[in-house]
């Protein structure tokens, strides 16, 4: 299937980490807006409203650029999960590498950190991911979706 062309826009936000009202708590981050997979069941694409977007879901994407996470300490014990409106290792993030870049900033923080994808790509920073295990909790929580209903039980 040919993928459809990608509007791309750079932001600037004041910070990457958002924190939740789920009852998960801690912070749901996302480095992009937007989410070039276009799976049809999203339920991300909410986003649209809080952004101005009037695209269709999967057709846009903001990379946003945020000021460096200067206490990453602060963060320490708490759930941060990358993910939750985009998936951080969309195609774009070979590019812009904007999750990379998080990650890097957490790092030595201590966060109990969760990272949602759909994604290999996420097998580029297995040398960063190792790096945070060693000093945080982390998960890669990686999912396949189908539209094949053998597998809808
Ligand atoms: S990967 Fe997640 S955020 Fe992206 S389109 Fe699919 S469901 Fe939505």
């Amino acid at each position: 299937m040919e993928q459809p062309e990608i509007k791309v826009n750079h932001i600037e936000t004041k910070s990457v980490m958002t924190k939740s009202n789920t009852p998960i708590g801690g912070y749901s981050v996302n480095p992009y807006v937007g989410c070039p997979h276009a799976c049809k069941y999203c339920y991300a694409s909410f986003m649209k409203r809080f952004t101005g977007h009037t695209e269709e879901w999967g057709t846009f994407m903001d990379v946003k650029d945020w000021p460096e996470i200067k206490n990453p300490k602060k963060y320490a014990g708490q759930k941060v999960i990358i993910g939750t409106v985009t998936d951080g290792y969309n195609p774009l993030e070979k590019t812009y590498k904007n999750t990379r870049r998080l990650l890097e900033e957490l790092k030595d923080s201590g966060a109990d950190i969760l990272i949602c994808t759909k994604s290999d790509l996420v097998l580029r920073d297995l040398d960063l991911l190792k790096e945070i295990n060693e000093n945080s909790r982390l998960t890669v929580s990686w999912s396949i979706n189908t539209l094949d209903a053998l597998y809808q039980r």
